[in-house]
């Protein structure tokens, strides 16, 4: 059974702290919202990546989602899988919160920055849903939706059909209701147009050995990004914890490991979830890279990833330090395969990987390189698009 939670709806968005002249702006930006609300006088509730959201002034106004990109708006109903929907309508029952007589007793559904969900009665009672309950609720709208918001991105949809003098690009930190402790990791204030970057990556941990490695990256101030398997973090919370005390970037490599190919669409939104709320419930931060394992993806997958708003990070220099087991043919890999921009692959759960990092990172230092995240390295990169360097997004 669903824990619904009495709560009060977040507030609004105030236009100007997202850059916006006023509120009727989202309708500009967002022509699909504006059929759907009809003529009144609105107000925001989340403006991130390619989602907008907004609901009419007054107390009983429900709120419409749209995809700028897509053109598409979405009320409550659309955002609800008819079995997650049936799932709240249990919920409000076995806590005699269920209005009577309504025909449609669930007025609506809105997301909040943490991945929580707000639920309305008809009767107007506000529940909240915690973040590792909603998704399991969601249709592909609604999991689009709370990706984005949940995401933390700066809204970057509708630049094709804004009028002239509308500004669309608006601060990451404004837009999004309730204001949340909401975290993300691993931004980093290393200029990589002046200084020669490079991102060591450690991936299937963490594990015995990564508290070593982060002495060791500690020791030399080198900053690293570390694709976590959700199910491992539970485990290991403080070494998590210390990834980003210590200005590491911790990122999404799935649950348990499948190759995303096999498993259908629902199995990858879970795998990905789960490991989100994983590392939010460890952390507070909420990330915004993947790596697939064995970096394999199809269509589907991607799709998955995207409406997620985690960007794909694939690397350009392949250690092969899983087969090799070796710390000096790891070394010599990593080291004849460096160039400045580049990602380089690593598992930090083998411990001839961790022997090797001392060397391999004294080496590029020695050669010139910063040593950063991959955010800091690639600047803010896109939802569902593949990054194999800094010279390097796919497709
Ligand atoms: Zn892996």
């Amino acid at each position: 059974m669903l824990i619904l939670t009495p709560a009060s709806v977040p507030p609004a968005i105030d236009p100007p702290s997202i850059g916006w002249e006023s509120a009727q702006t989202a309708l500009a930006v967002a022509p699909a919202l504006a059929e759907q609300v009809g003529d009144c006088s609105v107000q925001v509730l989340a403006a991130a990546r390619q989602v907008v959201g907004v609901a009419c002034d007054g107390e009983d106004s429900p709120a419409y989602y749209s995809d700028v990109a897509v053109g598409q708006a979405w009320g409550s109903a659309d955002l609800l899988s008819p079995e997650g929907r049936q799932s709240i309508l249990d919920a409000l029952a076995g806590a005699g919160s269920l209005p009577d007589g309504e025909t449609d007793p669930l007025r609506e559904v809105r997301f909040g920055g943490g991945g929580e969900a707000y639920v309305v009665t008809a009767a107007g009672e506000t529940f909240e849903l915690a973040s590792p309950e909603v998704s399991p609720l969601l249709s592909d709208q609604g999991r689009l939706v709370r990706g984005a918001i949940r995401s933390g991105g700066a809204f970057t949809g509708g630049q094709a059909e804004a009028p002239a003098g509308v500004p669309v690009v608006v601060a990451a930190a404004a837009q999004l209701p309730p204001p949340l402790s909401k975290r993300t990791s691993g931004g980093g204030d290393v200029d990589c147009t002046v200084e020669k970057c490079i991102a060591i990556t450690y991936d299937d941990g963490p594990g015995p050995y990564t508290e070593k490695l982060l002495d060791i990256l500690a020791a030399r101030d080198a900053k690293a990004t570390f694709f976590l398997l959700g199910q491992l973090v539970g485990g290991r919370p403080e070494t998590v914890q210390r990834m980003l005390e210590e200005g590491h970037e911790v990122a999404n490599h799935s649950w348990s490991h499948p190759d995303l190919r096999t498993i259908g669409a629902d199995a990858v939104s879970s795998q990905l979830s789960r490991t989100q709320d994983a590392i939010e419930a460890a952390t507070g931060v909420t990330p915004t890279l993947m790596r697939p394992p064995y970096g394999a993806t199809n269509d589907t997958a991607i799709s998955v990833i995207r409406n997620q708003g985690l960007a794909v990070i694939m690397w350009d220099v392949d250690t092969r330090d899983w087969e090799n087991r070796s710390a000096s043919e790891t070394t010599s890999q990593a080291l004849s395969g460096a160039h400045e921009g580049a990602i380089i692959l690593f598992h930090d759960i083998h411990p001839s990987t961790v022997d090797a990092a001392p060397g391999i990172i004294d080496s590029l230092q020695s050669q010139g390189y910063t040593l950063v995240t991959v955010t800091n390295l690639l600047g803010d990169p896109e939802p569902g698009v593949r990054y194999f360097s800094a010279s390097n997004p796919g497709s």
